[in-house]
């Protein structure tokens, strides 16, 4: 029976009669629909669509399909176009959600996502949330029908069969360029490229869109570097090289945008963000202080000595760390998940952490201070560990030692004062506070979780995971705070997350695998089997989180126990 045909015979009928339409595949040429959730009531969250659209429809041309990442751009492309078609076409009547017919929406990042995806084939896959329509608790089948069958095919038509295939280029051709321009950091010693004339600064915290006359970046010779994108051709940008990189100048001059946008960098970025030519090492972590985080059998020695009262730090533990082992924890955890660059701001850190000055190296002598701050470590972690650090200090004129590169923000114009530093840092030396030659890097023992530690259970419910925006996954009993994680950007990717945490506890977790070794199974799956493969429900609000962001999140889980070493 056709879908026409179908919702007709449901009018007026109770609404859980459009639970007949579940799993069904209807054709409504050139697009097959399949309704792969239906909603308890029309208050409910509104039902699951699943339309695809057969390989031939569009014969999109080779380039824009050929490589992961193009298919990756090309689906993010017809993504943002069905929004703004769906924002624009009249919602009908009816109670509660009936009438909604939306794509989850996105941000400024370019993500694998599974509300639309572009196979290899050529073949199209959409996932929309729709209210089915109804009078109280009556189904409207006519309304159903204007929506479904006319509505709906409407508006993908205004999309799909004849793409604005020149603006799908230009989609494409950005992020292929922004993924080329990544490719190259390593070779060229960088460790973040910002193309000349990008535009930083966003409109607030809660608006991503670039800040309307903001000034554009600029690039002195002796931060310039060229690199060579395959589309854009020869691109002229500063360079925030390997090493140690600070940030400095005078408050409101924009250090912590440009330390952002660093950050943000590991994402690709659409067409006129302003981002879209700035790329970073894509293994970049944003740390901070978090107090009153857990952390489980963490090696802090890096940077904690003796505790009082004997607590050991090798493998250390606690439910309410302080702001400077929350710090060290975070770096530690950082280094195990794979990271190649530290993004640190003076805004976020634990001054004592960061540094000690020679008064307090003078006061507390060192047998008394468990601490071995940063600046002690950060040349170590360069030059043992290729371990790159940028760095934000406005205040800590200490770093100047420490540092291979100095850029100033003045009035939010880059320059490079790198050797104005190092004659500061001569002429004013630091004596006694000066960095400590640190002891060698310990060797850290692998974490390995213990199964029973990951239990997704409550109450009644053997699995009960669900995610609170950005901020949160609610895992079983316990709520993980993802509030501070700074890089994870998107709900849809924070979903995942909980999905993928679910899987590790479900098969992964054995005891045996180590924290690197279950990212590695994550990412391998997710990158054979796609973005799919992380929630058996196919609903189209996933989106590609990094091992960084899953990592962190296994890292706060409270209840994360580890399998003792052999
Ligand atoms: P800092 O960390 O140096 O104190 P911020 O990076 O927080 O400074 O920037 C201060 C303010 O300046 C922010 O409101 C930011 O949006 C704005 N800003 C940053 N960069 C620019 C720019 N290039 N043009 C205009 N305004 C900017
Ligand atoms: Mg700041």
């Amino acid at each position: 029976m056709d879908l026409h045909t179908s919702l007709e015979r449901l009018d007026q009928r109770p609404y859980p009669a459009y639970k007949d339409l579940r799993g069904r595949e209807f054709e409504l040429d050139p697009y097959t629909l399949c309704v792969e959730h239906v909603q308890g009531d029309p208050f409910a969250a509104p039902s699951r669509l699943r339309i695809d659209l057969p390989a031939d429809l569009m014969s999109l041309p080779a380039a824009l399909i050929a490589s992961s990442d193009a298919r990756r751009a090309s689906a993010d492309f017809f993504q943002r176009a069905l929004a703004a078609v769906l924002v624009d076409s009249p919602r009908g009547t009816g109670s509660g959600k009936s009438g909604v017919l939306e794509i989850l929406a996105t941000g400024p990042e370019v993500l694998d996502r599974s509300a639309l995806q572009v196979f290899k084939t050529g073949a199209v896959r959409i996932r929309l949330s729709v209210g089915l329509p109804a009078a109280g608790r009556r189904i409207l089948g006519r309304a159903a029908v204007e929506l479904l069958v006319e509505r709906l095919p409407r508006a993908l038509d205004r999309v799909f069969p004849k793409p604005d295939l020149e603006a799908l280029e230009r989609h494409v051709h950005c992020v292929e360029d922004q993924v080329a321009l990544r490719a190259q950091l390593d070779h060229a010693g960088l460790v973040a490229f910002l193309a000349e004339g990008s535009m930083l600064p966003r409109r607030s915290g809660v608006d991503s869109r670039p800040l309307v006359n903001a000034v554009p970046l600029s690039v002195p010779d002796s931060l310039s570097v060229t690199l060579d994108a395959p589309h854009a051709g020869r691109l002229r940008g500063m360079a925030i090289r390997k090493g140690v990189t600070l940030i400095v100048g005078g408050g409101y001059h924009g250090k912590s945008t440009l330390l952002s946008v660093v950050a943000l960098g590991v994402y690709d970025h659409v067409p006129g963000d302003g981002r879209e030519r700035v790329v970073t090492d894509a293994n970049a972590i944003t740390v901070r202080a978090e107090d009153g985080r857990a952390v489980r059998g963490v090696d802090l020695r890096p940077f904690i000595g003796e505790l009082p009262l004997g607590r050991r730090t090798d493998l250390f533990d606690t439910d309410d760390a302080s702001g400077s082992t929350s710090q060290a924890a975070a770096i530690v955890e950082a280094l195990e998940a794979g990271a190649t660059t530290l993004l640190i701001d003076e805004d976020t850190a634990a001054t004592n952490f960061m540094i000690r000055d020679a008064r307090m190296r003078a006061l507390v002598p060192p047998e008394q201070e468990p601490i071995t701050p940063y600046i002690d470590r950060v040349r170590q972690l360069w030059t043992e560990r290729e371990v790159s650090s940028v760095l934000v200090v406005g205040g800590a004129g200490d770093y100047l030692d420490v540092a291979d590169q100095v850029i100033q923000m003045d009035a939010y114009r880059p320059c490079d004062v790198s050797a104005e530093a190092a004659a500061v840092a001569k002429s004013l030396p630091l004596g006694g506070a000066a960095p400590r030659p640190p002891d060698p890097w310990p060797a850290a023992c692998a974490r390995r979780p213990a199964p029973s530690s990951l239990d997704p259970s409550k109450g009644k419910h053997s699995e009960r995971v669900r995610s609170v925006k950005t901020r949160a996954i609610e895992f079983g009993r316990e709520e993980i705070d993802l509030s501070l994680l700074f890089q994870l950007i998107d709900s849809a990717q924070c979903r995942s997350i909980g999905d993928l945490l679910l899987l590790l506890s479900r098969e992964l977790v054995d005891g045996e695998r180590s924290i690197p070794e279950l990212l590695d199974a994550v990412e391998k799956m997710i990158d054979e089997n796609g973005i799919d493969s992380v929630s058996e429900r196919g609903y189209g609000d996933r989106a590609r989180p990094r091992r960084f962001e899953l990592a962190a999140a296994l890292n706060r889980l409270r209840s994360l126990r580890l399998v003792a070493s052999p």
